[in-house]
């Protein structure tokens, strides 16, 4: 069985329990009842100087009689619930507020069986039935020691006194106890189950199941380490996802230029194309090779972003003629598709800071989707602007535009829109996302402004370098 908290926390509180109640009916009980026997033997000793002092001496004297004195005796015994005595120095007892008669002698009296103590606990040399504390106070009469006062009080007594005190204080355990079981309970409440609940949805997510949600609303830390972990459970979920999708289209694009191609060379190699057509299916063969080649840049490409810092090799050059210098190596398409540009540029050179290389390669993805996307017989504008100390480039076609619900998925990895895929069949669906890359590594903003069947923009900034304005 696995070990939980909890089992733990009641055994500890069950502990704290019967150690409570050891510790009063063992130690507190001893202390107490030694205290009391300390503290009415003091008494008791205050009581028995002052019955020596005065009416044991003036007995002895002939000052007062014996009845005089016992009955005061008697009243004194009744006041204190003792018994008093006074005993002569070889043991007889003179007088008593006891039921025993004055001619009683102690046998094998001796005072100094107290030792250096003024009070002990016993029977007093068999003079009672059970356990009695005793207490003497010496009778001097001009410098001598004529007899003793004594008292005794049932220890039966002190013992029903601390039995009061000992229930008292396990009265008192007994609401602390009580009052660990409310703590227990709301530490169950406010502590446990959440932590439980927890520790579930953690195993949960260790298995790959991040469907587990933590329900816990409180405004506490293991609310905000539940909101947490369900963030994150969320997250990992949607990465899983992505995962996935990637892979699946990872494996997509890479087999059907393969099947393709192999498709093609064994018809070539077992001879259902003839020799004379080998060379067109050869071509093809090459172009698909090509497209292979151009996802396996493209991917490396994207994950050198993918790690953290990217080295730029930044510069200032003039964006318009890169711009043109990029538009140049497009004219053979162009002329092809009839499609023509017009180029709207700040009039004078626009320097920025930014990694030349990373940009042209930005343009050409930008500039070759507006070619592939576009009508023939149509013009693609390319417009650049300075504000606030950044150069904004747009890239802008007439041509099929991007559906609303497809804006923000063409940053991913491998898409393509549905309308896209009839006008172009070679298209990784990287290039934007290589574009994304590149400028967020420059720490700057890409948009797109697309209406379907009317055409796109995408706009992108870069800071600009004044010092070099003409
Ligand atoms: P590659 O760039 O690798 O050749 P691609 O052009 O298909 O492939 P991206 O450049 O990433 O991939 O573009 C992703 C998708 O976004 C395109 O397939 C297309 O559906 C859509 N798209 C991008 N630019 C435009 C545009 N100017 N007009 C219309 N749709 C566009
Ligand atoms: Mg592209």
């Amino acid at each position: 069985m696995k070990r939980t908290l909890y089992p733990k926390l009641l055994l500890g509180y069950a502990a704290f329990g019967i150690l409570g109640f050891l510790t009063i009916a063992i130690f507190t009980s001893r202390l107490t009842l030694n205290y009391i026997e300390r503290d009415t033997a003091s008494d008791l000793y205050r009581e028995s100087n002052l019955l020596a002092a005065n009416y044991a001496a003036n007995y002895y004297r002939g000052t007062m009689t014996l009845e005089d004195v016992t009955s005061h005796f008697v009243a004194v015994a009744t006041y204190l619930d003792a018994e008093i005595r006074v005993v002569s120095l070889d043991g007889k007892v003179l007088i008593t507020s006891g039921s025993n008669t004055s001619s009683n002698t102690i046998e094998d009296f001796d005072i100094t069986a107290f030792g250096t103590s003024y009070y002990q606990t016993g029977t007093f040399f068999n003079t009672f039935p059970e356990e009695t504390l005793s207490v003497f106070s010496p009778i001097t009469i001009n410098y001598k020691v004529r007899g003793y006062v004594l008292i005794h009080k049932p220890v039966r007594d002190l013992i029903a006194l601390k039995d009061g005190f000992i229930n008292i204080a396990y009265m008192t355990l007994a609401v602390i106890f009580l009052c660990a079981f409310v703590l227990i309970g709301l530490f169950t409440c406010t502590v446990y189950i959440p932590i439980r609940k927890i520790t579930r949805a953690a195993r949960d997510y260790s298995e790959g199941n991040f469907d587990t949600q933590i329900n816990i609303q409180t405004n506490d830390e293991i609310g905000y380490l539940a909101a947490s972990l369900n963030y994150m459970a969320a997250e990992l979920s949607t990465l899983e996802d992505d995962q996935r999708k990637f892979i699946a289209n990872v494996s997509h694009d890479f087999r059907s230029p393969l099947t393709s191609i192999k498709g093609y060379v064994e018809a070539i190699m077992d001879g259902t194309i003839p020799h004379e057509m080998q060379d067109k299916y050869l071509n093809i063969i090459l172009l698909e090779t090509e497209r292979l080649n151009k996802l396996t840049q493209s991917m490396l490409e994207l994950n050198k972003y993918g790690a953290r810092g990217t080295m730029l090799d930044i510069s200032s050059f003039d964006i318009n003629n890169t711009i043109k210098l990029v538009v140049q190596s497009f004219e053979g398409i162009c002329q092809e598709k009839k499609i023509s540009f017009e180029l709207i540029l700040t009039g004078h050179t626009s320097y920025v800071y930014a990694d030349m290389s990373k940009i042209q390669q930005v343009l050409y993805n930008l500039i070759d989707n507006a070619i592939k996307f576009s009508h023939p017989d149509s013009t693609i504008t390319i417009e650049t602007t300075e504000k606030n100390e950044k150069v904004f480039i747009s890239v802008k076609d007439t041509g099929i535009g991007i559906p609303k619900d497809s804006m923000k998925k063409i940053w991913e990895r491998f898409y393509k829109t549905d309308l896209s895929r009839g006008k172009d069949k070679r298209g990784t669906g990287l290039g934007l996302a290589i574009v994304r890359e590149i400028i967020s590594v420059h720490n700057e903003n890409i948009n797109v402004i697309s209406t379907e069947g009317v055409g796109t923009e995408f706009i992108f900034t870069l800071p600009l370098n004044q010092d070099n304005r003409d």
